[in-house]
């Protein structure tokens, strides 16, 4: 498998651009005397191209009584459409921006060397300025779309058409010296056209199904990976990378959207585990084990309690944790840690459940520290959200980052707890008793 070059689709995988591109259709339809159509049915009528998106609006502007058959029709068309793409030229983002945890995700793929490529089917010349202009245009090693010309000068067709894929891997061998094939390559996108460009190509595929194009048909082409958004992938950059990756837990958890720990933030707790001598560890959210399973190896003198609310998750945690071997070490509990009775003492209290309730898990369990213990908490930084509110414009999603931003005030205000804070994984921190 070895994947080394990530391909992605532009609009609803790394741009959230609907509205601005619902406002400038609908603004062209009014100009030329026809009913504005609602935001949400122009942002389903996207994936496939600036034309077909026109002639659908046109279509449901009048309900249904377009087509292109008579010549007023095909100059009316000419006209709505040249002047959608002047007036989306000149205003590109308005109300775009980037899904959350996209910077970041290719800041990691830069610095694991991996390639990327954008394979659009919106004018590359527009997707180039809206990504400057949202600063990330200088990640992209390449960028394929309907103003692509081959060494022939032939233009590029547009998705499902795996023309862009092509193109991408001859271009890449050359200018990289490398000797990729499409078993090099993953296409990750919203819509049916990039899965179906991505299997007919032969390479893998990432379904998103937060993004703007229509999800159950995006669904029905069976993507061999399926997120909400495209930062999800980002903790499995490494076993993608790896050839033989037989970890049968991230594998797992990498179909079954399982949220599991970073490496980078999972690495740092080890490092930590394994420098202060730490011997017990109490572990607030188990998903499938992973973490766990990860903490016990490191010693046999180390053992790990975690509590798991989730039936379906906690089942396969019990059953990963047998099969390596560690249940005579990993306490499991099936249960809600805000209710759950723990006795004894732990060097190191690993919060990582629901994030809204951070203050009442370490609350609740801070009684629960050994001497010198520690609580580390995770995801910190929510996928860059924390620093920065506008990478999301979903409700609840803003109300969970206000959360942790209350968390991290808490923490530091302690009277009790000092707590530094770790760029590491999803952003870290360690909280120790003053
Ligand atoms: N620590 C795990 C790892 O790295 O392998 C990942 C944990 S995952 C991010 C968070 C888990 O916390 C989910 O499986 C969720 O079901 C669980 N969870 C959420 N709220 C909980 C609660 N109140 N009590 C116990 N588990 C909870």
């Amino acid at each position: 498998m070895s994947i080394q070059v990530y391909t992605f689709d532009c609009d609803g995988t790394i741009i959230n651009s609907g509205e601005d591109i619902a406002d400038c259709v609908n603004s062209a339809l009014k100009r030329f005397g026809y009913w504005e159509v609602a935001t949400s049915e122009l942002i389903s009528f996207t994936g496939d191209g600036a034309k077909n998106l026109v002639l659908r609006a046109l279509a449901r502007s009048t309900k249904n009584r377009f087509n292109l058959e008579s010549d007023y029709n095909k100059s009316q068309f000419e006209q709505v459409y040249k002047y959608y793409l002047e007036l989306y030229h000149k205003n590109p983002v308005v109300k775009t921006h980037l899904y959350a945890g996209i910077k970041e995700l290719l800041r990691v793929l830069k610095a694991k060397d991996k390639k990327v490529v954008l394979f659009t089917n919106k004018p590359e010349s527009i997707a180039a300025r809206i990504f400057e202009k949202l600063g990330i245009l200088e990640y992209f090693d390449l960028m394929v779309g309907p103003e692509t010309r081959t060494a022939d000068g032939n233009a590029i067709n547009l998705k499902p058409s795996t023309d862009g894929l092509e193109f991408a891997l001859s271009e890449l061998n050359k200018r990289f010296n490398a000797n990729w094939t499409k078993d090099n390559f993953i296409m990750i996108g919203d819509s049916d056209v990039d899965i179906i460009a991505g299997k007919n190509f032969g390479c893998k595929t990432v379904g998103l199904r937060g993004g703007i194009a229509n999800k159950e048909k995006m669904l029905a082409q069976n993507p061999d990976l399926c997120f909400s958004v495209a930062s999800e992938i980002e903790k499995f950059i490494d076993m993608l990378s790896d050839d033989k990756c037989d970890d049968f837990i991230k594998n797992y958890a990498m179909q079954n959207e399982v949220p599991i720990m970073q490496d980078e933030g999972s690495d740092f707790i080890c490092d930590y585990i394994k420098s202060h001598g730490v011997k017990s560890v109490l572990e607030i959210g188990t998903a499938i084990g992973y973490s766990a399973i990860r903490f016990a190896g490191l010693s046999n003198d180390i053992r790990v309690t975690t509590i798991e609310l989730d039936d379906e998750r906690y089942n396969a945690a019990v059953k990963n944790v047998s099969e390596k071997g560690l249940s005579e070490r990993i306490t499991l509990i099936h249960g809600d840690a805000l209710t759950a009775e723990i006795d004894g003492k732990f060097d190191l209290i690993f919060i990582d459940a629901a994030k809204a309730q951070y203050t009442k898990f370490f609350e609740k369990y801070k009684s629960n520290l050994s001497e010198n213990g520690v609580i580390i908490s995770d995801n910190l930084s929510f996928h860059g959200m924390v620093e920065d509110l506008s990478l999301t414009h979903n409700y609840s999603t803003k109300k969970l980052v206000k959360k942790i931003r209350k968390y991290i005030d808490f923490l530091k205000t302690n009277e009790e707890f000092e707590t530094e804070f770790f760029k590491k994984g999803d952003g870290i921190s360690v909280s120790r008793k003053k």
